[in-house]
């Protein structure tokens, strides 16, 4: 039952019930503007130069022109924010184009920041440069680093104001509007699910995984209890892959809510995030989450069990029984384990399996955090370790402690100690020094977005001059390559930065 499109009037702010969408075409920008395009991802849905550079392309991406015969519309969902039951949620500022169908893939192109829907709650649907400049260049970034993610299009500026924070003065406080246009097989969430479970609309939530199944998990077969465990199996094998890949680079989400966590297991919404910078399980991008930290880095392995749980108790009624996902659930945490320490032995270019290596590695995050060590540094550096010099582990890897001239004599120790560990165990290995360090660093990323560059850019555009998006997005398109031009991005976070890290809104 979803209401026609015709009119504004069908987007008021509402409960919408029994749909898994509402049918809303996007705001129509006053002056809308590239600042610039992913030609991978244009080429990836078929468009080439000429296209990009089209006027049409300005139109249907800025949201301007509606095609005909398409019908552009807002997701119903729901989710657990923080935690807690939120109800309906939706695509608040989230408006699906159409979908693209190009050497048989199917890409669903949506915009975010091109006004109200239904599910719009108190917010207005836009999006500012900032957030957007944000999640454009991070979620190619992301694609680059070999990271499951939603895809990012193009970035335009809506040439409209945006209200956000009321400053204490009463004063209006308006930024620059923006739109990016993102792609992804599909934007479905875990809150898709969960909205119908929790309304009991069991005849939506089947065919809600009816047609997820059938369209993005055909290999699953018919519809059927089996199948339908078959894919909750799938979604959490995804899941966690793709949060290993996650700590593999040092990505803090920041906002794991169940309606932020995509059914394909993609990273998604692209908020409050940040990157590692000196090794820290317990660090948060999220401002708003200081107190409890539950999305910080160290435990983002957990929330996405937390998260599959709840996802489990949405699937649970198609098929009334607990048992099948229980043992899910509970491989999920051994599974986790288990390609946890794979994916660390890759990353200090160990590939056999030694029954010490967990052992290694947890005296290896002991070093890491007795002083504020860069992460990313940190990998890249340990690449250069010398079999035949090992003696010197330490100053192989000094350039990622932020504060090198004051190593206390004990930390010096405890890594001394950790490196002859680490020594013994590279001689089982039969790897030569320069092997090993070109296989590391197809896992130890040289050149990820540091919180600060992302600053940056935004501080550049807000200008007017967008040189700093484009040569981001150009750095970031091969982060594990030595790119000499770009060297100066191979460095720790700057003094200045450190407690700045960007926002969502
Ligand atoms: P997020 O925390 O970004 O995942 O957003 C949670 C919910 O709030 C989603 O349903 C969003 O669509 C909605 N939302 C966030 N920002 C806005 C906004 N500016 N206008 C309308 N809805 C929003
Ligand atoms: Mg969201
Ligand atoms: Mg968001």
């Amino acid at each position: 039952k979803v209401l026609p499109s015709d009119s504004n009037t069908t987007n008021a702010r509402r409960q919408v019930f029994e749909a898994t969408h509402s049918y809303v075409n996007p705001k129509t920008p006053t002056k809308p503007k590239i600042i610039h395009v992913s030609k991978e991802m244009a080429n990836t849905i078929g468009l080439d130069e000429s296209e990009i550079n089209s006027k049409e392309f300005l139109s249907v991406f800025s949201g301007s022109k509606v095609y005909p015969k398409t019908k552009p519309y807002a997701m119903a969902y729901a989710g657990h924010q923080f935690g807690n039951w939120a109800g309906q949620l939706g695509d608040g500022r989230a408006i699906n184009l159409f979908e693209v169908l190009e050497n048989n893939k199917r890409w669903a192109v949506q915009l975010k920041g091109s006004g109200e829907t239904p599910y719009s709650r108190q917010g207005d649907g836009l999006a500012v440069l900032r957030s957007s400049i944000r999640e454009y260049l991070c979620s190619e970034a992301m694609f680059h680093l070999g990271v499951p993610t939603t895809r990012a299009l193009s970035l335009m500026l809506s040439g409209d104001d945006v209200l956000r924070d009321m400053l204490y003065d009463g004063n209006a406080d308006y930024e620059k509007g923006a739109i990016v246009a993102r792609v992804a097989p599909t934007f479905i969430r875990f809150g898709n699910f969960e909205l119908f479970a929790a309304r009991k609309d069991l005849d939506n939530l089947k065919k809600l995984t009816d047609y997820t199944i059938k369209y993005f998990y055909p290999e699953l077969g018919k519809p059927s209890k089996e199948t339908y465990i078959k894919f909750f199996e799938t979604v959490a094998n995804r899941t966690l892959d793709m949060i290993i890949h996650w700590q593999r680079v040092g990505f803090v989400h920041g906002v794991m809510n169940t309606d932020n966590m995509s059914i394909l297991g993609l990273t998604i919404d692209y908020g409050p995030y940040g990157w590692l910078e000196g090794f820290d399980f317990g660090w948060t991008p999220n401002t708003t989450d200081r107190q409890n930290k539950r999305y910080r880095f160290g435990n983002q392995p957990n929330i996405g069990l937390w998260n599959l749980l709840q996802l489990a108790n949405a699937l649970y009624a198609l098929v009334e029984e607990a048992e099948p996902f229980e043992t899910i659930l509970n491989r999920y945490q051994k599974d986790f384990e288990e390609k946890s320490l794979d994916m660390m032995r890759s990353k200090i270019g160990l590939h056999l399996k030694d029954n010490n290596d967990l052992k290694l590695m947890t005296d290896l995050e002991d070093c890491l955090l007795l002083t504020e060590t860069d992460m990313t540094i940190f990998f890249r550096e340990l690449a250069n370790f010398n079999i035949k010099n090992s003696e010197n582990g330490i100053s192989i890897i000094a350039k990622a402690f932020y504060q090198p001239n004051e190593l206390k004599d004990i930390v010096i120790e405890q890594w001394n100690s950790w490196f002859k560990a680490y020594h013994r165990r590279l001689m089982k290995e039969n790897l030569s020094d320069m092997d090993r360090k070109q296989k590391m660093n197809l896992v130890n990323p040289k050149y990820v977005l540091r919180n600060y560059m992302a600053q940056l850019a935004i501080d550049k555009a807000d200008e007017g001059d967008y040189s700093l998006v484009d040569e981001l997005f150009q750095l970031l398109k091969k982060p594990y390559s030595e790119q000499p031009k770009f060297e100066k991005w191979y460095a720790k976070r700057p003094e200045w930065a450190r407690h700045k890290v960007g926002c969502s809104m």
